[in-house]
This record gives C-alpha cells, structure tokens and sequence, in this order.
C-alpha cells in the first residue's frame, strides 16, 4: 500500500472518530429528558398536539400542564422556552408546575414551548449542552437548548422567510423562531404549527392573559421589562410600577410595535380575545462579548467583560460583581407573573387568577432556586412528566 493511501485512511479514521464522538454527545442530548413532578396544583396534564394535530409525533409535540382551582374566575396561560437558551424562563415554569396552587380560575403553563429548539444546542458558539441546579436532594440536570427549532426537524430554510398570514418578509432563520411564527397555521411548518397549537388552546380555553417568559441580554434595552400591545398596557404599566415599589428591582413596560409580525405579544393579542405579555429578564450569557460560555456563567451571570462594560456605562441594566444570579431572574419573572394576575384580577374582578405557594423575588433570592424542585424519586410515577 503506497503512504498516500495510508494518510488517506488515517484522515478519514480520524475524521470518522470525530464526527461518531461529537454526533452520540448530541443524539444523547436531543434524547435526554428532564423530569417534571407535578405539583398538588396540577389537575391534568394534555399536549399541544391536542390543539393541533398535525404535532401529533413531532419534536413540536409539548406537555400542557392545567392548574385548575375549580373556583369559578379567569384563565391565564404562561409559555416558556420561546427560546430554549434563555433558561430563565423554563425554570420559572417548573418552579410554577411544581409549586404553585390556584385558589380562583386557572393557570396553564407550556414548560417547553419550542421543544425542538430545546432539544438543539448551540456547540459552534461554545454552548454547554447540560447544566445543573443544586437542590435539597442533589443535582437537577437540565438540557441546554438554543434559539430556533433544530434543523434536524425543520430544515432546509427558506431564502426569505414570508410570515403567514401578514406575508411580511423576515430573516430566513425567523422560519425556525417561535417568537415570529405567531399565529401560525395548523399546515405551514413546525414553529407555525406550535404557534397555531398555542392559538387553539387559547381560543378554545377562553384563555383571558398570555404570558411568553424571555431572558435578554444586557446590552440589549428591551431587558428588565413586559412588552404589551395597547391593550394589555394599562395592566402592564400597574404590574411593573408595583413590582418596582413593593418588590425593589427594576422594570419598564416596552409598547408593542404595530408594524412588526409574528411576535406573540403582537399576534395572540390580534387573533384572540386574550391579553398579551412578554417579559423580559438579563441573560447576561447572552451577550457576545463575554468569557467563556460555562455553565457557571449561564446560572451566576458573572463575567469580567460584562463588568468592565457596565463601568462604561454600556449596559442596559444595572450590574456589579454579584452578576445576574438565576434566582434573581427567576424570582423577577414570578414577581412579574403574579402581579399581572393581580391587576388583571383588580380589573376583572370575576375573571380573577389567584395562585398560593408561587414563591416571589424576595423568597427565590433568599432561599435558592433548588428549594423549589422536589426530589422525583420520592414523587408517585404518576406525578412525574418528562419535558
Ligand atoms: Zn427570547
């Protein structure tokens, strides 16, 4: 055998080691499951493909947790992980799932709204593919997602993305972003057969407020706040200056623009009767201009760069050595979550949504954020949901 056709089989050796290494790490992440366990609040537990059929065995197929007080009042539905790598908003809703009692009307919350994304990590940008949450009885291991559906489930993109039904052009990777493919349709692909299956559920469940959680970066301005189109704005603006007097962090209310499709707190406020909300937290992970991309930097938002940034004045939210630890973005979004369902409920006083036990900003930067998780081994297998 000449030594070229031996280099030649040593290349591709090594280059079949590589990718068979790289792909078992990633088909093992797009299958690892997180488990759920259902807190005394939920009464059900259904999935979007209920709503939109055409789901019915797809990566875009998601658990639908019902919290039903059985007490007559409103319905209120909270979405998570839009984007999967803005952990900060899946963890909220777990904290929800697994801890948060209704004592009037219902609450339905969507842990994992673009499961597909969660399931497609970003690794070209350093992205950890798991990270981990210390609790009374170990360690929580959660997946890290990215920000579109995986292409492994919806590929190839088009040149242009054209938003039905505004026929608005969008970036191309808009295609795969749970966050422009509002309302959807029940035919178009993945990301728009998700949001048409949300739209279902809001429509068929008189769902009265949308909440979608989001996290940010801090060099972005649309941080710290709840976007709300003109008819949620009046509960929007009474929800941040109440969280920023009685609970002490910072909050503003961001108008929805008008002209820009696809977005759920433009869309879901058009195409139903309920009130849209997005709320937005720092994700200082986020921002390009960090260190390495850890898992410690994704929970403790500490990042020497950052620092030096904001000592500049180049950040949009205050920041000092402490970082953005996950308990104060996680307490942020429940603060903001219950005080919404507070107004709203000052303001439609028979539609009232009253949770019990969803801990607030104040318990979350006090007690950790691992409190909140119970230990699945001591739940009842019935009790246990894997998202
Ligand atoms: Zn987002």
């Amino acid at each position: 055998m000449s030594r070229m056709w031996i280099v030649k089989i040593a290349l591709v050796a090594v280059f079949g080691l590589v990718i068979g290494v790289a792909g078992a790490q990633l088909y093992e992440h797009r299958h690892f499951d997180t488990p759920i366990v259902a807190g005394p609040g939920v009464t059900r537990v259904a999935k979007l493909s209920d709503y939109c059929p055409t789901l019915k065995g797809t990566t875009g197929d998601t658990n639908v947790f019902f919290l039903e007080s059985g007490v007559s009042g409103g319905t209120a539905l909270v979405i998570a992980a839009t984007h999967p790598n803005e952990i900060c908003a899946a963890l909220t809703a777990f904290v929800l799932v697994e801890n948060a009692m209704p004592e009037q009307g219902t609450l339905i919350v969507i842990p994992e709204f673009n499961n597909s994304a969660s399931r497609a990590t970003w690794p070209g940008d350093g992205y950890p593919l798991y990270y981990s949450i210390d609790t009374l009885w170990g360690e929580k291991t959660f997946r890290m997602g990215g920000r579109g559906a995986s292409p492994v489930d919806q590929w190839p993109d088009p040149d242009v993305f054209v938003h039905y039904p505004e026929k608005q052009l969008l970036s191309y990777i808009d295609s795969r972003n749970t966050n422009r493919t509002w309302p959807g349709r029940p035919d178009g692909v993945l990301t728009e057969r998700v949001c048409y299956g949300a739209m279902e559920l809001i429509r068929q469940e008189n769902v009265n407020v949308v909440i979608d959680l989001h996290g940010a970066e801090t060099m972005f301005p649309v941080t710290n706040c709840i976007v709300a189109p003109d008819k949620s704005v009046r509960i929007a603006a009474m929800a941040s200056l109440t969280v920023q007097m009685q609970e002490h962090f910072a909050n503003h209310v961001e108008p929805s623009p008008l002209s820009f499709h696809g977005l759920s707190h433009r869309e879901i406020g058009d195409y139903s009767d309920a009130l849209p909300f997005l709320l937005e937290a720092p994700c200082p992970f986020l921002d390009q201009p960090t260190g390495p991309k850890t898992p410690q930097l994704l929970l403790d938002g500490k990042d020497a760069f950052l620092l030096s940034l904001a000592q500049q004045k180049r950040l949009f939210v205050p920041y000092t050595e402490e970082g953005w630890p996950i308990e104060k973005r996680v307490g942020q979004h429940c603060s903001v979550i219950l005080e919404i369902f507070n107004q709203f409920s000052k303001r439609y006083p028979d539609l009232s949504i009253i949770l019990s036990d969803a801990p607030k900003y104040a318990d979350l930067v006090e007690n950790g954020l691992g409190v909140y998780f119970h230990d699945p081994s001591q739940a009842a297998p019935d009790g246990i949901y894997y998202e």
